[in-house]
This record gives structure tokens, sequence and C-alpha cells, in this order.
């Protein structure tokens, strides 16, 4: 469990030497506790205390790496239950589940379906991560499908399988790319543990039960196998929910360092819509990945959005950099509209501007990060902000005009800034979605 600074300094030298380059011992210690140093830096630390701040900064969720080069997948090492309290770190790895009874055709087919599932989203690019093939015939035939996926994209692959020989065998014709080994059945831990062992690829342990589940990491960990991804089978969503919920509060709350594994959740559910509505369900609480079965184009953009949504630091906005944007060919002669630079609000606005085809300037403001609303409110996005930057930005070079059109909902200040830069002040709409009727009237 992760100490506190208080706890630290208490295993501390407490001299104040200053050898670890802070001016004391608490400080170090404060530091240590926001995991910004390492314990190396001080050289006086007991044996006794160099073990518990060790065991104190292991992450209580382990990372576990599936996949290799650029396109590797890293899930674990989260250390909160809620992420209003910290970021989550590292986001759910999202999968589609290829059959080995699929003709080769058919399987190069979703490949290249899969391969383009790639979305810009708010100046962010959404990939999904894996691609996991599942055996339905013989082994010969699971290691062929396997080897026909590796050939065919760069996405990290799982390998389920309800036959450890078949699984074997294609684990080691893919080991160099690191799969994560996803044996169906748990019945025989000595073959399975030895296929782990040889090829060192990342394995999912299957139980229905967390008990049993913790059973076995323990048994698997004594055997050197400690890269583990934890699965509580096929279940009703409340139940897996309520699974995945207490794996994740058991490890954090209780560091029970058996279950400090991320988990994976495979959904099969025939009707898409279902499918992709448990999928969603499962990467909001807890799951390290998510498989589905359908790979259409709609349901990876919204779980990617939502993932997207989930994984992104609720203390620190999305922002964009602050500054004047053309959209089009802009001109001279172009609109020129303001909003913040909160991701969201530019690009809501681009989007519309883009789509009536008419080419602006968007002057987006520097308001850390915060919508238009609430940076009014703030105080930081007002009619000194935007001069400044309309100063800052030279928009009097870009555009020929003296016109600016401003957020609906901050038509208060109309009469500010144009007492403050000089300029015409428009009101525009309150809604983005108002833009394009709004400027094709402008006209
Ligand atoms: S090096 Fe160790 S003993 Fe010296 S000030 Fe830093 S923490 Fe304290």
């Amino acid at each position: 469990m992760a100490l506190s600074g208080l706890d630290i300094y208490k295993l501390l030298p407490k001299t104040n030497c200053r050898q670890c380059g802070f001016a004391t011992c608490l400080a170090f210690a404060m530091q240590l506790a926001k995991k910004t140093v390492s314990i190396d830096k001080c050289p006086f630390l007991s044996p006794e205390a160099k073990i518990a701040l060790e065991a104190s900064s292991q992450p209580p969720i382990k990372l576990i790496t599936i996949g290799v080069g650029e396109n590797k997948l890293e899930i674990g090492n989260e250390t909160v239950l809620f992420r209003h309290e910290e970021k989550f770190h590292h986001p759910c790895g999202i999968g589609f589940i290829i059959e080995d009874d699929l003709q080769d055709a058919a399987i190069r087919e979703a490949l290249s379906r899969i391969n383009k599932l790639t979305f810009e989203r708010v100046g962010q690019k959404l990939d999904v991560n894996l691609v996991a093939v599942k055996q339905k015939k013989d082994k010969e035939r699971f290691v062929k499908a396997t080897q026909l996926i590796m050939q065919n994209t760069e996405l990290s692959i799982v390998l389920m399988s309800r036959d450890n020989e078949a699984l074997g065998l294609a684990a080691r014709a893919a080991q160099d790319k690191k799969p994560l080994l996803f044996p169906q059945t748990f019945d025989n831990i000595d073959d399975i543990s030895k296929i782990a062992q040889e090829t060192k690829c990342p394995l999912v342990v299957r139980a229905k039960e967390i008990d049993t589940l913790s059973q076995l990491t323990t048994e698997l960990n004594k055997r050197g196998i400690t890269d583990l991804v934890l699965d509580t089978q096929d279940k009703p969503v409340a139940d897996k929910i309520w699974d995945l919920t207490q794996i994740r509060r058991l490890a954090l709350k209780k560091s029970m360092r058996s279950l400090g594994f991320p988990t994976i959740a495979v959904v099969d559910n025939p009707d898409p819509y279902e499918e992709t509505m448990e999928a969603a369900t499962y990467i909001s609480k807890y799951a390290g990945i998510v498989l589905i079965k359908g790979n259409a184009p709609w349901q990876a953009l919204s779980l990617l959005t939502l993932r997207q949504n989930i994984y992104t630091d609720p203390q620190k906005p999305l922002q964009i950099e602050p500054k004047l944007y053309p959209i089009g060919q802009a001109s001279e002669k172009s609109p020129l509209l303001v909003t913040t630079n909160f991701s969201l609000s530019y690009y809501t606005v681009m989007g519309e501007v883009e789509a009536c085809k008419i080419p602006s300037y968007i002057l987006s403001v520097d308001t850390e990060g915060m919508s238009v609303l609430t940076a009014w409110a703030a105080e930081k996005f007002n009619a000194e902000k935007i001069k400044a930057a309309m100063d800052k930005c030279a928009v009097s070079e870009a555009v020929s005009h003296k016109r600016i059109i401003i957020p609906g909902y901050v038509a208060v200040m109309s009469g500010d800034l144009q007492d403050q830069s000089g300029w015409e002040v428009i009101v525009g709409p309150k809604e983005a979605a108002g833009i394009p009727s709004f400027l094709k009237n402008l006209q």
C-alpha cells in the first residue's frame, strides 16, 4: 500500500544531510510520496527501510505489456478506484475476435476492416488495439489462422484456445509478437505454465470465482509467471461488473497482491447494439481489455469515444494550443470567430465552420482548457483576455476588416470588448450547431 509522506519520513535517517539533493529528509519524503524521486537518492537507508519503501512503491495493479513495438498495449498500473481521485493511467485495450473457422479470404477481409478502425477526435488519434484469434477447429487450423493474422495486422494479438497443445503451437509461432495467451479452460495448470514459461508471453488466468483466481495467480507467481490478466469467465453483466469492481477494490484497498493484475472481459452477444453497450459497461468499470466480435466502425468509434472520455485527466481538460487557426482557404475577408482553447469547444466550432465550407479564422483564447461559460465565470474569457489574444495573434494582419464574432453565451461582454478592441463585436449563436446558418446569413 502507498505510504504517506509522514510514514516515509519515519523510515528515513532524519539527519538532513542533503545528499539526496533536498534540504531536509522531510522534503525528500514528500517527493517520494508523490513518486517524483527514487529511493536510490538517499544512500543512508537501512535495509529494513529499503524493503518497506520498495514494497510501497510497487504499483498495486501490475503493468502488463501485450505485443511489441509501436502498437504494443500496456494495461494495469492503476492506483485509484475513481477517476476524480487521479487520472486512470492505461486505457482499456479494445480488441476484436476472429474465429478460425472462417475462410482465409474472410479473415483477411475482417482484418482489413479492423486495421482501418482509426479515428481522430478533439485533436487526438483513437486506435483499436487487439485482434483475438479464437479456436473453433483443429490445432493446425488455429496455427494457420494465427499466422494469417500475424501477416495481416500490426495490432497486438490474443490467442484464445480450448486446447493447450494448439495454444502452445500458436504461441511458439507468434512468440516474437508477444501475444496474450488466453486458455479457454484452466484445468491443466502444468501445461499452461510450461507454455507461458517457454514463450514468456502474458497469460490470462480464468476462474469463475475470485477466490480461485487468487489461488491460481499465487501458484503461477511461485512458478515465476507474473505477467497475468484476470478473467472471471462468462456471466450476466451485473455479475461481471461486480467481479471487475471487487478485483479492483481488493487490489487497491486491501492490497491483495494475488489480485493485483489487470482484467479482461469478453462480450458474447449476437445483437451488435447490446454487444456495444455491454462492452461500454466493462470499459467504464474496470476492464483492462474488452474483446467483442462486431467490428463495424460505429461500434469501434462509440467505444473509443467513451474510452477517451474516461481516460483523460479530469484535472487537466483537453486543450489545444491557443492561436489563430485558418479554416479552409481563409483570406483577409474571412469571418473571424473567437472561442476558448478547450479542445471540445474548439473542435465543435471548427467542425461546424468546415461543414458550411465558408473559409474563416478561429481565434482560440488561452482559458486553461475551460469551456466558454466556465471560462467566462472564472474571468478567463473576458474582453481583456480576448483583446490580449487578438494582439498576440496579430489578427489585424490576418483580416482586413474589424469584425469579431463572439459566442452567444457571452453576449454580455460585447460592449466591453468593443470598447477595448475598437472592433465591431457581433454576437454569434449560442450553440455551435447554429454557426453554418449564421455565417451564411452574415455573408
Ligand atoms: S540523503 Fe537521506 S538522510 Fe540525507 S537528507 Fe536526504 S533523505 Fe535525509
